[in-house]
């Protein structure tokens, strides 16, 4: 049933985000984005909650494509529903002011939900280090890892291993250009 759920997680991520690319250079897959989720979560973090690796690999399918929450719901139970709802942003409030909620909001969050969350903000960090987004300016890098770290500051103590792996990348924003 586990490793059933987390294929089919897989799968209904690579579907959803069929049509999306990263912003970085070379435009990938959307899909690698939530599969390094995963990764860091299960391989590097040795997480093995089944219900974390499902909703890091949908964490962003609520936001970023037609999916709903009853979608999910139904194929994968309430727990990963509820998992993904809570690190998904309200669009329906400004850019600034979702930031803002997300620094609030991350210490209230359930402990599965920091751990993706936490997982977030490392692969950001990471792709932003080696492949960043073309148009953005050594500014707009060093202001997201700032703001990054204000959320994940609200995050600590879920995984210590995992958080001076996002401190390792935080200390690495001198090669920021
Ligand atoms: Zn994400």
């Amino acid at each position: 049933m586990t490793i059933l759920a987390i294929v089919k997680a897989a799968q209904f991520a690579a579907e959803k985000h069929k049509n999306q690319r990263r912003k970085d250079v070379d435009a990938s897959p959307y899909i690698n984005h939530p599969l390094a989720l995963a990764s860091v979560l299960a391989v590097e973090g040795g997480v093995e909650n089944p219900d974390v690796i499902c909703a890091a690999m949908l964490h962003d399918t609520v936001e970023d494509t037609d999916t709903t929450a009853k979608e999910l719901a139904n194929i994968f139970g309430d727990k990963v529903t509820s998992i993904v709802l809570e690190v998904t942003d309200d669009k329906s409030l400004e850019k600034a002011v979702r930031k803002e909620e997300q620094v609030r909001h991350a210490p209230l969050i359930s402990p599965e939900a920091k751990l993706v969350k936490l997982a977030d903000k490392i692969c950001n960090l990471r792709d932003i280090l080696a492949s960043p987004p073309a148009d953005w300016t050594a500014e707009r890098k060093k202001a997201y890892f700032d703001w990054a770290a204000r959320v994940v500051a609200g995050l600590r103590g879920i995984h210590p291993g995992l958080e001076s792996t996002f401190d390792g990348l935080f200390a690495r924003q001198a090669e920021l250009l």
